[in-house]
């Protein structure tokens, strides 16, 4: 059988379909559509090692799916087609599992846009698109949030007026979810943990970046909240920073309260410090000497390894490391600074597995030398949701 899975942005939607044999599961085609909605769209498809990309014009997220139906189906990937695997960015407090999409929960979950303003109505947009080209089958979403559902409240609430809980939903709900869930899964097995008594932080570092404490498979602790702002210094978002800061910026400049939230989504983070979000920009002009590039850097890792030392209080204990994400999994230079002042932790790492770029069958590398294990696993997230959907439905 085959699997789509579609990750539909505001103005773009990602794909992947695979074939599943016996519980593997084999990518066999993906691609994206940008640009929905302008005048000039794009959509490359990647199929057997070949990637093409073609300028088209897509008016919206059902002419954009439509294409990709149509090129699937000129090599027969839709054909056989069992299940299409949704992601959502938001289930609130009710989504914490794979959910059969019918109209009655995609009217309820967009009671929960507010929460997620930019991300869940584009999701939800592609739900409804792909249901009218391909109604003949079932549809699941998986929620970036529902793997930090175990958070307890200590940990979930924020200490601010009850109220803004209890009728606001004010709480930190995490995401980043599925892909947390993929690479500790897959560290915990390629690392021979104990499935039921492990203590691990997985490093999402990506544009979007997260940090996740796992004990005994369940979430336990994650930096993101309410929205992706907090937590991490990212690619455009500023992550942590004192809560005043926004009204004081708001009274010194006159800035709406929608420009200050732009600022700390879009103008912040790397590209706040040193002008540019592409890390791998940033380490080029760390390395010919430019000084917002290296501090832009120094600051992503202090706040990285700032956590590492958190959650491993919370863990009471750490067994692995685990690094995904753009950055996690390709920067030798990222990972070693975060790490580089914990020996006293047990977390060493050998410089030159750490610089290799090979990964073995399933995905991973192991780096460290110490007591705790350091892997750098590649994140699979479309994988994830794909099992997820299947496992569902008993598929
Ligand atoms: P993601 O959002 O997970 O796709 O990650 C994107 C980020 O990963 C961007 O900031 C990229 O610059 C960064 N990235 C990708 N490859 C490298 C690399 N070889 N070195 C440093 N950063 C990288």
């Amino acid at each position: 059988m085959n699997i789509l899975v579609v990750n539909a942005g505001s103005s773009s939607l990602k794909y992947e379909v695979f074939t599943v044999e016996d519980n593997v599961y084999t990518s066999v085609a993906e691609g994206l559509v940008e640009r929905i909605g302008e005048s000039v769209g794009a959509i490359t498809m990647k199929l057997n090692g070949n990637k093409d990309k073609q300028e088209r014009t897509f008016a919206d997220h059902k002419e954009a799916l439509a294409a990709v139906l149509d090129h699937l189906g000129e090599h027969g990937l839709v054909d056989d087609l069992a299940v299409v695997g949704h992601r959502m960015v938001h289930g609130g407090e009710e989504y914490t599992k794979p959910t059969q999409v019918t109209e009655e929960i995609l009217k309820d979950l967009d009671k929960l846009s507010p929460l997620a303003p930019l991300h869940n109505p584009p999701c939800i947009t592609g739900v409804r698109a792909a249901m009218e080209l391909r109604g003949d089958v079932p549809h699941v979403i998986v929620f970036d949030t529902a793997y930090h559902a175990t958070l307890a409240e200590d940990a979930y609430r924020y200490a601010v007026p009850k109220e803004w809980y209890t009728n606001h939903g004010v709480r930190r709900y995490g995401f980043h979810g599925t892909s947390h869930k993929y690479v500790a899964n897959t560290a915990v097995r390629e690392l021979g943990l104990d499935p039921n008594n492990h203590k691990v932080i997985t490093a999402h570092l990506g544009n979007g970046a997260s940090i996740t404490a796992i004990k005994d498979g369940k979430s336990i602790e994650t930096s993101m909240g309410l929205t992706p702002l907090e937590g991490l210094v990212m690619g455009t978002r500023s992550g942590n920073i004192d809560p005043a800061i926004p009204f004081y910026i708001m009274r010194q400049t006159g800035m709406s309260a929608q420009e200050a939230e732009d600022a700390l989504n879009r103008q912040s983070g790397l590209k706040g410090v040193c002008g540019d979000n592409d890390a791998r920009a940033v380490e080029e002009r760390a390395d010919s000497g430019d000084a917002d590039a290296k501090l832009a850097l120094d600051l992503f890792a202090h706040r990285v390894r700032g956590y590492i030392g958190e959650y491993s209080a919370h863990l009471g204990g750490l067994d692995a490391i685990v690094f995904t994400g753009g950055i996690g999994e390709n920067s030798a230079t990222m990972r070693a600074a975060i790490l580089e002042p914990l020996a006293h932790m047990g977390i060493e790492i050998d410089p030159a597995r750490n610089d290799v770029r090979e990964f073995n069958e399933a995905g991973t590398r192991v780096i460290s030398t110490g007591a705790v294990k350091v892997i750098v696993v590649l994140t699979q997230e479309q994988e994830q949701i794909a099992r997820e959907s299947v496992e569902l439905l008993g598929l």
